[in-house]
């Protein structure tokens, strides 16, 4: 009998998948790389709404957790994964420029928010009105992290490359079953496959494409990230991740001739130098309707329970968030409100009845 059936390995999965080995459960994690977010993600992390320069929602509570959460995996793999990257907010404007010094005397936001503004940082991409540095930012390699996590996880026999297939599994009161295998509970980190999900996509969960260009511009030399209009982030060896662009309407999965002149478009807006497309990548954003997280028991079946809907702040969110949950089964934790599925019972009423 296993502890727990994983279904999903990406960002939410992960870290589920080793909060419950911490605690040393039987796992097994099924992933068929139907969705990819996790894989094409940007992986910043970065506490503050550029947009609004307002804190994202618990930033800095998270930020703690999941930087001490990828350490950890770096040990156990044995990989680098955290890169430190300072991140310099182009302005557009002295308003933009007066939102910044108004942002710094809101709750929290002066730790990350730096009072000196910068006139140049590289002579490629020029400003009129400066740039502002946010402190305490930096990538994860997400792409790295899903590939050598898995292979730990085949490892150590806990991971299974295919598609969970819902007509071949049973949930009883006390223990579920998949095919050939018995589990205590079953946790679904299934990202946007939730729609797909017979028990689960009662949630409201609107996915939000993303797309990126990757770029290779030789003169360029940028060693911090810009947000712009879209985001420019050094890859390293010439190369640099454009975007994203974020589209709510569209849920393919494939890259597009619309994302690609629209990230071109926005790019010779702010970039004066060469440079040549090398590829393109697409990904759907798993977003809750009120952009919280959707975590808890399923409303009918106790051993049932979902991490997912991290948005677009899935680096941040995933270890604070994965580790309540399994605080909530295991330790009888209350879940915050906030999260708790629980928020949308008359959902699943509605569609019940
Ligand atoms: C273009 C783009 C840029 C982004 N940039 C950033 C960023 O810079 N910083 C940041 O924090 N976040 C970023 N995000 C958001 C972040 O990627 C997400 O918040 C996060 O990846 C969600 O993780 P997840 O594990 O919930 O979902 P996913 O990554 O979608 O993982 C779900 C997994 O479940 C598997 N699965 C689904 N159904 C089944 C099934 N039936 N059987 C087997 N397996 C199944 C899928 O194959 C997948 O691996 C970005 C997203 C996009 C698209």
């Amino acid at each position: 009998m296993l502890d727990y059936i994983i279904v999903g390995s990406g960002l939410s999965g992960i870290a589920v998948a080793e909060k419950l080995l911490s605690k040393d459960k039987k796992i097994l994690v099924y992933d068929d790389n139907s969705q990819s977010s996790s894989t094409v993600a940007g992986g910043i992390y970065n506490p503050v709404i550029l947009k609004r320069f307002t804190l994202a929602w618990n930033a800095n509570e998270q930020l703690d957790t999941a930087l001490s959460f990828y350490r950890s995996l770096e040990r156990k793999l044995e990989i680098s994964l955290i890169h430190p990257l300072p991140i310099y907010r182009r302005f557009h404007s002295i308003e933009e420029q007066n939102n910044w010094f108004s942002a710094m005397d809101k709750p929290y936001l002066s730790r990350f928010l730096d009072e000196k503004l910068v006139s140049t940082i590289n002579p490629h991409i020029p400003s009129s009105f400066y740039f502002g540095h946010v402190r305490e930012t930096g990538v994860v390699n997400t792409e790295l992290l899903l590939e050598k996590y898995r292979a730990y996880l085949t490892e150590i026999n806990s991971f299974q490359q295919e598609t969970f297939d819902f007509d071949q599994f049973e949930v009883n009161e006390d223990h579920c079953i998949y095919k050939n295998r018995r589990a205590k509970m079953i946790i679904f980190c299934d990202g946007f496959g939730l729609k797909t999900n017979p028990y689960f996509n009662y949630l409201p969960l609107n996915g939000n494409k993303g797309e990126y260009l990757i770029i290779k511009a030789q003169d360029l030399k940028l060693e911090v990230a810009v947000k712009s209009s879209v985001f420019i982030i050094p890859l390293g060896e010439d190369l640099y991740k454009v975007g994203a662009t974020y589209n709510n309407w569209d849920k393919t999965k494939e890259p597009t001739l619309e994302g690609k002149n629209y990230l071109l478009e926005k790019l010779n807006g702010f970039l004066n130098c060469d440079f040549e497309i090398v590829d393109q990548v697409a990904g759907i954003r798993p977003a809750a309707k009120d952009r919280k997280p959707l975590v808890g028991k399923h409303p009918k079946h106790g051993n049932m329970y979902c991490c997912n809907g991290f948005g677009s702040r899935g680096v941040l969110i995933g270890p604070t968030v994965a580790s309540e949950l399994i605080n909530y089964i295991e330790d009888s934790v209350a879940l915050s409100e906030e999260i708790d599925i629980n928020r949308f019972a008359k959902l699943y009423q509605a569609a019940s009845s």
